[in-house]
C-alpha cells in the first residue's frame, strides 16, 4: 500500500536535513563521546522534534504515525536517534497528566527549542526491570518534596533542561497495589545539580550519554508533581506504548540501513571475478532480512495508527518493538558479513550502527519482559512472576 503524500513529504524533508550531517559527523560524535546539539537543534527548530506537541502549544499535533516517520528516516541516514528520541515520548507525559499551568510553562517553550526534555528516570541499579520495587523516595514537606535515592542509565541528562523522575512517595509495604504509590516529578535539572543531585556518566558500548544519578536530600517545589501523587505509574505506562512504537521505528530504520548499504555492497564489490550478491549465500541472507525488516514495520504501522486513534495497544506496541528490534539485529549481523573484514573499519560506519542497534533489545524493555507480557495478557497463560 503506497503511503500519503504527507507522510512522503516528511521522510523527504527529514531525509534532507539528515543528508546535512553524514555518517563522519557522527563517526566523529562516537570517537569523541560528543552529543549532536546542531542535530537535534535543527531537527526541533524544523519542527520534527516536536511533532506530537499540539498546534495550541506551538507544536505541529500530529500522531505517533508520523512521529515514526520522523525517527525512521533519522536512523536510515546513519545517524544516532538515541540522542533525541526521548523527547517525543516523554513529553506526552507532560501533555496527558500536566495540569494547565505545566503545559503552558511548558510545551510552548519545548516547542520552541527553549526548553530540552530529553531525560526520563526510571531505572534503578538494584531493581532492574522490577519498576515498582524502586527506592528513590520523594518525601512531602511542606511545599516542597524532597527526594533520596539512586538512578542508573539516564541517558541525555546533561544535555536536558527537564528531566520526568519517578519516584515512591508511599512505601510499597503501605500501598494495596505495587503500582500504587509511585510519583512523577518534572525536575529542573541545572538547579538539581549541586544542590541535592550528582551526575556520573557511564562509559559505555554506545555513545548515548547515560549516567548514574544520586539524589542526596533534593528540595523541588511541590507544583513539580505530574499528575496525582501515588498515581505516578500511569503517568510513565501512558507514554511507555509511544516509546516502544518509536523505538520500533528507529529499529525498522536501522533494519534498512543495513539491508540498503549490504546490497549496495554486493552488488559492488567482486570477488573470483564476480559481485558477491550473485551468490546466493550472500544474497539469501539480505533478502531474509528484508522481509523480516518488512515484516516489522507493518507491526509499527499497525501499532501507531491504533495509538493515533485512542484504542489499546499494548501487545501491538511490544510486538512491534520485539520484532523490530530483533529484524535490525539480525540485518545488521548480515551487513557485517556481506562486508567481510571492512565491516571491522570504523570508516564504513556498520560496526558503529551494529553497537547502536543491539540496545533496543534489552531497552527500554527486553524481550523476555514482552513475551511474559504476552504471554500473560494476551494468551491468558499463568504470571510466571
Ligand atoms: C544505553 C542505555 C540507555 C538507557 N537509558 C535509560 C533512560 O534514559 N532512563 C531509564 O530509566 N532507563 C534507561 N536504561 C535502562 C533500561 O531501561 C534497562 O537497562 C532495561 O529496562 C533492563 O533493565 P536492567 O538492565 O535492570 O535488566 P534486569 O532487569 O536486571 O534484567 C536482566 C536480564 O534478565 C532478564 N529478566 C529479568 N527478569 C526476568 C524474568 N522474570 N523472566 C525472564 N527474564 C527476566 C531480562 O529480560 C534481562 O535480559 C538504559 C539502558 C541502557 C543500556
Amino acid at each position: 500500500m503506497a503511503e500519503q503524500d504527507d507522510i512522503l513529504e516528511i521522510r523527504k524533508s527529514v531525509r534532507h536535513l539528515c543528508d546535512q550531517y553524514g555518517e563522519d559527523y557522527w563517526l566523529q560524535l562516537d570517537r569523541e563521546r560528543g552529543y549532536p546539539t546542531e542535530f537535534v537543534r535543527e531537527l526541533t527548530s524544523s519542527g520534527f522534534l516536536t511533532v506530537l506537541i499540539p498546534e495550541e502549544y506551538g507544536g505541529a499535533g500530529l500522531g505517533v504515525y508520523e512521529a515514526a516517520a520522523v525517527m525512521e528516516e533519522v536512523c536510515r541516514s546513519g545517524a544516532h536517534a538515541g540522542a533525541c528520541h526521548a523527547q517525543m515520548y516523554v513529553m506526552g507525559s507532560v501533555l496527558r497528566h500536566g495540569n494547565e499551568v505545566q503545559k503552558k510553562t511548558y510545551l510552548p517553550a519545548i516547542a520552541a527549542g527553549e526548553l530540552r526534555l530529553q531525560s526520563f528516570g526510571v531505572t534503578e541499579p538494584s531493581t532492574g526491570t522490577d519498576t515498582t520495587n524502586l527506592k528513590t523516595f520523594a518525601r512531602r514537606d511542606g511545599d516542597e518534596y524532597v527526594i533520596n535515592g539512586q538512578k542508573v542509565w539516564i541517558s541525555r541528562i546533561e544535555h536536558s533542561d527537564l528531566m520526568i523522575l519517578l519516584a515512591r512517595t508511599t512505601p510499597r509495604e503501605q500501598v494495596s497495589k505495587k503500582t500504587r504509590g509511585l510519583s512523577a516529578f518534572i525536575i529542573d535539572v541545572s538547579a538539581a545539580i549541586g544542590n541535592g543531585l550528582e551526575i556520573r556518566p557511564i562509559e559505555s558500548m554506545i555513545n548515548h550519554h547515560s549516567c548514574e544519578l544520586f539524589f542526596d536530600d533534593l528540595h523541588i517545589p511541590a507544583d513539580n508533581l505530574l499528575g496525582e501523587e501515588d498515581e505516578g505509574f500511569r503517568v510513565i505506562l501512558d507514554g511507555m506504548n509511544a516509546e516502544r512504537i518509536l523505538i520500533a521505528a528507529e529499529c525498522v530504520g536501522d533494519g534498512r540501513y543495513f539491508i540498503d548499504k549490504a546490497s549496495a555492497y554486493a552488488r559492488e564489490r567482486i570477488v573470483f571475478g564476480r559481485p558477491i550478491g550473485q551468490n546466493q549465500g550472500v544474497q539469501f541472507p539480505i533478502a531474509r532480512c528484508y522481509t523480516e525488516v518488512e515484516a516489522a514495520s507493518l507491526m509499527v504501522e499497525k501499532a501507531a495508527r491504533m495509538f493515533d486513534a485512542g484504542e489499546p495497544c499494548g501487545a501491538e506496541a511490544n510486538m512491534a518493538k520485539m520484532l523490530a528490534s530483533e529484524a535490525s539485529w539480525r540485518a545488521g549481523d548480515v551487513c557485517m558479513q556481506t562486508h567481510g573484514g571492512f565491516a571491522f573499519a570504523k570508516e564504513y560506519h556498520i560496526e558503529r550502527k551494529f553497537r547502536e542497534t543491539r540496545l533496543y533489545q534489552i531497552a527500554p524493555i527486553s524481550t523476555n519482559l514482552i513475551l511474559s507480557y504476552l504471554g500473560e495478557h494476551v494468551l491468558d497463560l499463568p504470571r510466571s512472576f
